[in-house]
């Protein structure tokens, strides 16, 4: 079947509710579009566990810093329709920046605490922008399920915060990361990358397995792990490592001392050229 396209919100909130008067549930897979495995991973699950899938696809503004990519963030909308359409997707909702903030716009959603860890830190107001556009996707959509990826593993649990917190009635679902065969996990920014900085950016995912070798070794001080990581870095001076961390994987909270039947995530962030990355992997002691 075609998948249809919507771009109003009047339109989303007419087409959910005759979904839901039907009695069929709705799967909701939040995007910024120029679409790859990674996303369609998420659409797969989706179509697997939903009786309707809805894909959105918005370059959120909010989300992005004033000295970040907003302008140059990649979009191929024909190209995402097509692979949606492929994957049997019934609606992609695709507002545009208007319809979902005019002019009068004046509502933010933030998870105060764990929004300013870690990512928080370097994208100060990066979360506080993701929480309230998930929230009017969420008020649009009214999903029974939502599928986030762990590629951005803090943003997933601060969105099931904001569920918890605010008494959502979504079951919010976080799915593996999905890699190139080299490591490296999928992004619509690796495009930014050159092939160069494409070779390097490698260094991400091997240092990553690195510390997670040394931690299942039995190395439990975080330090000893984030030095020994470090130094892989301290040779490729084209990477500029913004932060290696290991937090408690629920918390996002860092510890100095692993314990023993715990998940945490080690977490690097780095800049190769002008385009940043962002990885993680998730190990149990
Ligand atoms: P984005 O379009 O970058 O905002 O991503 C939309 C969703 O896809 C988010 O929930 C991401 O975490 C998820 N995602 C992005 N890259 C990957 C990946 N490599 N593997 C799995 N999920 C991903």
């Amino acid at each position: 079947m075609k998948i249809k396209i919507i771009k109003t919100v009047d339109e989303i909130h007419s087409t959910v509710k005759a979904i839901k008067l039907s009695g069929k549930s709705i799967g909701l897979v939040p995007t910024m579009g120029f679409l790859h495995r990674g996303h369609i991973s998420l659409v797969k699950e989706s179509k697997i566990k939903n009786d309707i899938t809805i894909v959105s696809v918005f370059v959120n503004p909010t989300q992005f810093g004033p000295t970040e990519d907003l302008n140059k963030y990649p979009r191929d909308i024909d190209k995402d329709t097509a692979l949606l359409e492929a994957e049997g997707v019934d609606y992609l909702f695709l507002p545009d920046e208007k319809e979902i903030y005019p002019d009068d716009y004046e509502t933010y959603v933030e998870v105060t605490k764990t929004s300013k860890k870690q990512e928080g830190e370097f994208r100060p107001s990066h979360f506080k922008g993701v929480t309230t556009i998930v929230s009017i996707l969420f008020n649009c959509v009214c999903p029974d399920n939502a599928y986030f990826g762990r590629k951005d593993a803090q943003q997933a649990v601060i969105i099931k915060k904001m569920v918890k917190d605010l008494k959502m009635d979504i079951n919010v679902v976080i799915m593996p990361i999905i890699r190139e065969d080299d490591g490296l996990a999928l992004s619509s920014r690796n495009i930014y990358l050159n092939k160069e900085e494409r070779e390097r950016s490698l260094l991400l995912s091997k240092s990553l397995n690195e510390a997670k070798i040394m931690i299942e070794s039995g190395e439990h001080l975080v330090n000893n792990v984030i030095k020994k990581i470090s130094n892989m870095f301290l040779k490729e001076s084209t990477i500029h490592l913004n932060y290696i961390r290991i937090v408690e994987a629920s918390s996002f909270n860092e510890i100095e001392q692993l314990e023993k039947g715990k998940e945490y995530y080690i977490l690097i962030a780095a800049r190769i050229g002008t385009t940043r990355l962002i990885d993680n992997l998730l190990v149990t002691v």
